[in-house]
């Protein structure tokens, strides 16, 4: 890097952390003063999984993010309900108050607030969820330094990854702050929503994700928020994006929202295992799987870890 850009990236990474400098546990409320301690927020609605998909109180997962890195130790493993689609992000009260319109009830796709809702929940998991992974890319980094294991601001592969994992939080962070003012000036009118409804179709997953559609070169990288949930005998597929990335947004979804069948069932299972990592599946499907199954579904989900691959394809890649 060039030392005027190295200085000006170093004035940036500073900045975020020192903005971030709360503990982990902090309440990451819209207003964003709040000094309540973060409980574990559901990122997922508890009723919606409890109802439709765990047994016992529990859920197939990937193994604790925390594990990324030793990708040979990610498993879809068996988790307790509140481990599985919990993070530290809000505190009770605004966990409470702020989702209590997708947490209590029925979810109508003629409801752009509940919309919003669900796309905002998802946002707030990727930004603790991406801060988390780049305070630990740069602990990592620093500690290496410190042991002269590293040359300081050489582009090593952890000193890269480090900076990437940190584009990615600012990035994540940014469209946060995007997000809180639209909730608390309720204009959620700036979201838009796309959405397929699978009939007849029983319970296999629920996911809340937010993911970065890094082919697309715009002036800011779209975004896109996804929810997969069950919902009366049917599966909902929500996908949510601002004005702003709308082109990109609504042609990235086109590939799987014009399709039909068994192919866009296909797709969307793709499409899950290849960005996501905030999903749930019911034990019952995931134990009716060969382990033949079981395996390629890890292997995939791994294989995509940190970059997409396209061009893999297997008639078992289906989450439905
Ligand atoms: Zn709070």
């Amino acid at each position: 890097m060039q030392p005027h850009k190295q200085t000006a990236w170093n004035q940036h990474k500073s900045f975020f952390f020192n903005s971030l400098k709360a503990t982990p546990s902090k309440c990451l409320s819209p207003e964003g003063q709040c000094t309540l301690p973060a409980i574990r927020s559901h990122s997922i609605p508890k009723q919606s999984v409890l109802t439709h998909l765990s047994e016992d109180g529990h859920v197939i997962a990937p193994d604790a993010i925390s594990s990324i890195g030793k990708s040979d130790h990610i498993r879809f493993v068996q988790q307790g309900i509140h481990k599985a689609t919990t993070f530290p992000g809000l505190c009770a009260r605004h966990d409470s108050e702020l989702f209590r319109r997708i947490d209590n009830g029925a979810i109508s796709l003629e409801d752009q607030e509940q919309l919003f809702l669900l796309a905002y929940r998802a946002t707030l998991k990727e930004c603790y969820a991406t801060w988390h992974a780049a305070m630990i890319a740069q602990g990592n980094y620093r500690s290496r330094v410190e042991k002269n294991l590293e040359i300081a601001h050489s582009e090593s592969e952890v000193g890269m990854h480090a900076t990437r994992a940190i584009i990615a939080a600012i990035r994540t962070k940014n469209y946060k702050e995007l997000a809180d003012a639209a909730l608390t000036d309720s204009r959620n009118d700036h979201w838009e929503h796309k959405s397929i409804v699978l009939k007849e179709q029983g319970p296999t997953i629920e996911l809340s994700a937010l993911i970065t559609l890094d082919e697309y070169k715009s002036s800011t990288t779209p975004l896109v928020a996804i929810n997969i949930f069950p919902q009366e005998g049917e599966v909902i597929v929500l996908f949510s994006f601002t004005k702003e990335h709308e082109h990109h947004a609504r042609h990235w979804c086109s590939k799987i929202t014009e399709q039909c069948g068994d192919y866009q069932k296909y797709l969307i299972s793709r499409m899950v295992l290849q960005h996501a990592e905030n999903f749930v599946i019911s034990p019952t499907y995931f134990d009716r799987m060969t382990e033949s199954k079981k395996a390629l579904l890890q292997q995939f989900f791994m294989m995509n870890l940190f970059n997409n691959d396209d061009t893999f394809d297997h008639p078992d890649l289906y989450l439905f």
